[in-house]
């Protein structure tokens, strides 16, 4: 593959070290500007140690897998099987599998933690309340995430800028704090319909609930279709108010969006 459209060769000083904030920001000036293709390969060459894809089998993510396995990349794809997802979620989980020949990793909820959350809240108690809500995706999202991504320098996702408002201050790479690694989005400044072209073109398994209404896909009762004009977004847990709607994967301590650091262009 052409690498000219990457940023020069980071100093040689840190290649093959471990990443810290100051290393991974090289390592994001090298991979912009780039096809996610290219961003893909790049990381992987500057980026040393275990690096991790999670998906949760959305377009976006779809289109990611099928750059790492057709282009056999060495990124381990990683899934948080929340035992809450649409039967066609699933579905398109083995058709993957099958289409590439491969295995996805799955991370389950903790048993004793999840007996425990539904002993709590119910079965169905996210309708309730904030708390409850963000308690059943701390233990069936969250808690997952961490061991997915134990030992891990790099976090790869399918994140894109225009999908929300709040997503828009995201950016293509940036060292983040709470899992002390540098989290990489290569779709950041892609449009869906640009996605949308892309997989239809390389016959990507796509989710059909894409087609129904559902541009965004998580848990089967948390989501819903849209309507036309609306964020997104609307659809995760649409019976709540405020437009900061996020599970926790991709905020901080304080409950804040991880901003990525804009990467030198
Ligand atoms: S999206 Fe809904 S079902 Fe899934 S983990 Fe969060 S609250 Fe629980």
């Amino acid at each position: 593959m052409s690498t000219q459209n990457l940023s020069p060769e980071p100093p040689s000083e840190w290649a093959g070290g471990s990443l810290t904030p100051a290393t991974a920001e090289l390592a994001a000036a090298r991979i912009a500007g780039a096809s996610p293709l290219e961003r893909l390969i790049a990381l992987r060459e500057v980026v040393p140690g275990k690096i991790v894809f999670t998906t949760s089998f959305g377009i976006e993510d779809q289109m990611i897998a099928h750059l790492i396995f057709a282009n056999k990349i060495d990124i381990e794809v990683s899934t948080l099987d929340t035992g809450r997802l649409f039967p066609s979620t699933y579905a398109t989980w083995a058709k993957t599998e099958e289409t590439y020949g491969v295995r996805i990793k799955s991370h389950h909820p903790d048993p004793r933690e999840l007996t425990r959350l539904i002993a709590d809240i119910g079965i169905n108690g996210f309708y309730h309340s904030k708390e409850g809500r963000t308690a059943c995706c701390n233990v069936r999202k969250v808690e997952p995430l961490n061991r997915a991504l134990a030992g891990a320098s790099a976090w790869v996702t399918g994140l894109r800028a225009d999908q929300s408002s709040n997503r828009g201050k995201m950016a293509l790479a940036a060292w983040d704090n709470s899992y002390a690694l540098l989290k990489v989005s290569p779709l950041f400044d892609w449009t869906r319909a640009e996605i949308a072209a892309f997989v239809e073109a390389e016959n990507v398994p796509v989710n059909p609930l894409h087609a129904q209404g559902f541009p965004s896909i998580g848990c089967e009762p948390c989501t819903r279709a849209i309507q036309p004009g609306e964020d997104e977004r609307a659809g995760r847990w649409w019976w709540e108010s405020d437009d900061t709607k996020e599970c926790g994967l991709h905020v901080d301590k304080d409950g804040k969006l991880v901003r990525a650091r804009q990467a030198a262009a």
